[in-house]
């Protein structure tokens, strides 16, 4: 059945080893983030498990679902939810998942209710805003305070602070920003009279500064998503090479159901595509086009994909169908042929959550 998502378990593996090690050799730790699936959730434990093998010992995700329906798959290893919890989930997150990040002190004090009544101790990494503008707490005073009342709860155990960068400012992780969280840190430990076990300085748009060993000394732990299971965005975006990464484990496949020649440019007054929107187009003449079974609602938008075939084109596509220019496509492309594209990390985490695309995991 296609569209058909392929997933290499041994890329997945060598990614978490070549991570885990370059991080491992300046003292950092890594939570491997297996952020997915609904409708494929088993594949979170091959993935776990391939995660594991390369070295990675603790798991995280964002939703409660997933890390409960990864318990009832036979999960035991440690696993943190890596989004502020909702305060409907707490009885789930203290039973199910170790540790978790906070940020408001109101769901802290609901959970460490809860993590008493269950007689359980729950791991607290406190997030520090740096800028960015998703989670976390801004001024240091509140954070200051927050970490004294978690400090003095019996339920919850403060395991450190940390941050998210890169993610909806956009930020750049450096020695600045981080370098405030581990000062931060500093004088948490100051006030509680103990050292801190994390100082957690970001997700995969860390690894640039770590690779150039610009990382501050004291953070000790990442949270890394897109740059195990993918791989592509340091490279590409950030243009710096981690030697030995895979950028090939998730590739989608689908098949050809029209071949034609047609105009480039749309003919008649153009409005409002499918979506509300009113795209622009640049006329090329007549192109030989490709349209494929694979549309938004198997990968969202399309642009997200890479042709493996060299010098074909995704020109863009709606709900249902991918329209690719193949006119200076470097080998043949017949009607019924199965073509393969590269994926990025949106389009990936799309394509594994839609119910209409078929996994399956390649043996290289
Ligand atoms: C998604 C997420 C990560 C992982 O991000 P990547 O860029 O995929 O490494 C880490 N931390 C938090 C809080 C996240 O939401």
């Amino acid at each position: 059945m296609y569209p058909k998502l392929q997933i290499s378990l041994k890329g997945i593996e060598n990614n978490s080893r070549v991570v885990s090690e370059l991080c491992k050799n300046q003292g950092i730790a890594i939570t491997g983030v297996v952020k997915s699936s609904n409708s494929y959730e088993e594949s979170y434990i091959p993935i776990a498990k391939a995660m594991k093998k390369g070295g990675i010992e603790s798991l995280g995700d964002s939703r409660m679902k997933t890390i409960m329906r990864m318990r009832e798959l036979g999960y035991k290893g440690e696993i943190m939810l890596i989004r502020i919890p909702m305060i409907s989930e707490l009885e789930d997150l203290v039973r199910y998942a170790d540790c978790s990040l906070n940020s408001e002190r109101k769901t802290l004090e609901l959970l460490n209710q809860e993590a008493l009544k269950q007689r359980k101790s729950h791991g607290v990494v406190l997030m520090v805003d740096l800028g960015d503008l998703r989670e976390g707490i801004e001024e240091e005073e509140e954070l200051m305070e927050t970490a004294r009342l978690c400090e003095e709860m019996e339920g919850l155990e403060l395991l450190g602070i940390g941050t998210n960068l890169g993610c909806y400012g956009a930020i750049v992780p450096d020695e600045k920003n981080l370098g405030r969280l581990v000062e931060l840190a500093e004088k948490i430990e100051a006030m509680i009279g103990r050292r801190l076990k994390i100082i957690s300085g970001g997700a995969t748009s860390t690894l640039p500064l770590i690779v150039e060993g610009r990382c501050p000394e004291r953070i000790n732990h990442l949270r890394v998503g897109e740059g195990i299971l993918v791989g592509r965005d340091i490279a590409e975006i950030w243009q710096v090479d981690i030697p030995g990464i895979r950028k090939d484990n998730y590739i989608i496949q689908a098949q050809v159901i029209e071949l034609k020649e047609k105009f480039s440019h749309p003919l008649g007054r153009i409005f409002v595509d499918a979506f509300g929107k009113t795209p622009t187009y640049e006329d090329r003449g007549r192109r030989k086009r490709a349209l494929v079974a694979l549309g938004k609602r198997d990968v969202g938008d399309l642009d997200g994909l890479t042709p493996l075939i060299e010098g074909v084109e995704v020109m863009g596509g709606s709900s249902d169908h991918g329209i690719l220019d193949i006119e200076d496509a470097k080998e043949e492309i017949n009607l019924g042929d199965i073509l393969s594209f590269n994926l990025y990390y949106g389009a990936m985490m799309n394509s594994i959550e839609s119910c209409s695309v078929s996994i399956e995991y390649r043996e290289d």
